[in-house]
């Protein structure tokens, strides 16, 4: 692969595929979480310190029929120009003359933001002839959306293709391998795996390929409580998947085998409706009465699993222990991130997987006490399923 440190962008149009998918303030409209942006300075910043110019290319949300308002990236573009500290220029469509005017006409130290490439089907398809056309935007490919990483989609894939010996991996997509492969061909043990959030269905492929990896499996969420049902308890109205009770034996039976030892949260704090403020009442996991949902794991659990993560070297962290947006259930996910820096902070390598769990250790305020906090969701996932990733195989072929 062509290292993007060694390459020489001077006089050179780097078209740079970001993922600049951030959230918007439903009331005013203004970026409500740039860390996406920030992530990608450092190699926006390489490139032009190096005599290039940057031609942004990003997808943000799922436009499905064409150009769209609430889908331009119009509305982020003095967001980029205030975190890259330059302006940014925009143009209203990713491909058409106008577009590739601005993008011929870049002078070394200017920045050009295309708008939504999803506005066009082809992206989504994978087209071949639509990531021809991109690739007439830049002299050199540089792919720096680890979060788009797992989607076969024309810019993120086919697009490396018109640039046999000018396409790389940015600095975020490096960095988000390193860390990848730390915990998943590196890890130091013992290696403990923290899987959360609402579905077993979800994560039954991460789990398959943790038990040939990791030692300790602490499972919680909502997918705790299919497992308990699994093994025969009583959870009342908690999140169950009766499709998947065979599942969660097998897996529960290939632990045993393996001797990975897999941990789940002995008691819940349950309550009586899916509401921020329902009457809430502790049970052991496996007795929850009728009428009572499981929606954080108790206090026994949050004790249990901090004391497995203060003996680990290596922790890997994906979902949440329970409904953490809400405060009366937060307790769990709070106690668990405290316990993942603890860690952090006595040595171990910590990697929070994107979405939801880099959410979590963000509200409570421990981004920077861990080791790394990845900006891939679904591309994170996909990589612990063992799954090869479009994006990242794109650039090597
Ligand atoms: P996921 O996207 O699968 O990682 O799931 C994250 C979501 O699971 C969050 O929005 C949580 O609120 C939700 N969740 C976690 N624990 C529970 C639970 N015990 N019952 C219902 N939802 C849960």
């Amino acid at each position: 692969m062509i290292s993007f440190q060694s390459y020489d962008f001077q006089n050179k149009r780097a078209l740079v595929r970001v993922d600049f998918n951030v959230p918007l303030d439903k009331t005013t409209g203004l970026v409500s979480d740039d860390k996406r942006i920030r992530a990608a300075l450092p190699t926006l910043r390489h490139i032009l310190d190096n005599g290039g110019s940057v031609v942004l290319l990003s997808h943000f949300g799922r436009p499905k029929n064409g150009p769209e308002a609430i889908f331009s990236l119009a509305q982020i573009c003095s967001k980029v120009s205030e975190v890259l500290g330059a302006q940014v220029l925009f143009a209203n469509d990713c491909i058409g003359d106008e577009a590739f005017g601005m993008s011929k006409n870049l002078q070394p130290g200017m920045v050009l933001l295309l708008d939504n490439v999803r506005f066009y089907k082809e992206e989504t398809a994978g087209d071949l002839a639509f990531a021809q056309k991109l690739a007439a935007h830049g002299d050199c490919y540089v792919n720096d959306a680890f979060g788009a990483a797992h989607r076969a989609h024309a810019s993120t894939t086919q697009l490396a293709s018109f640039f046999p010996n000018d396409k790389m991996a940015g600095l975020l997509m490096q960095a988000e391998i390193e860390n990848a492969q730390k915990v998943m061909l590196q890890a130091q043990k013992p290696f403990t795996a923290i899987v959360g959030g609402a579905k077993v269905s979800d994560k039954v492929l991460i789990v398959e390929n943790l038990l040939e990896r990791a030692d300790h499996i602490i499972i919680g969420g909502g997918m705790a409580y299919t497992f308990f049902k699994a093994m025969g308890g009583q959870i009342g109205a908690s999140l169950c998947e009766e499709e998947r009770l065979e599942t969660c034996k097998e897996i529960l039976e290939r632990a045993k085998d393996k001797g990975i030892q897999i941990h789940l949260p002995i008691d819940a704090v349950a309550a009586d409706r899916f509401a921020a403020d329902a009457n809430t009442q502790i049970f052991d996991s496996d007795c929850i009465e009728d009428g009572w949902m499981g929606l954080d794991i108790g206090p026994k659990a949050s004790a249990a699993f901090q004391n497995v993560l203060l003996q680990s070297k290596t922790i890997l962290w994906n979902g949440p222990m329970g409904v953490f947006e809400m405060p009366a259930f937060e307790n769990g996910t709070k106690e668990v991130a405290f316990a993942v820096a603890k860690a952090t902070k006595n040595g171990a390598f910590s990697l929070i997987g994107g979405g939801d769990s880099a959410a979590a250790v963000q509200q409570f305020e421990l981004s920077s006490k861990v080791s790394y906090v990845s900006t891939g969701g679904g591309a994170l996932l996909e990589y612990f399923e063992g799954k090869t990733l479009p994006g990242m195989a794109a650039l090597a072929a």
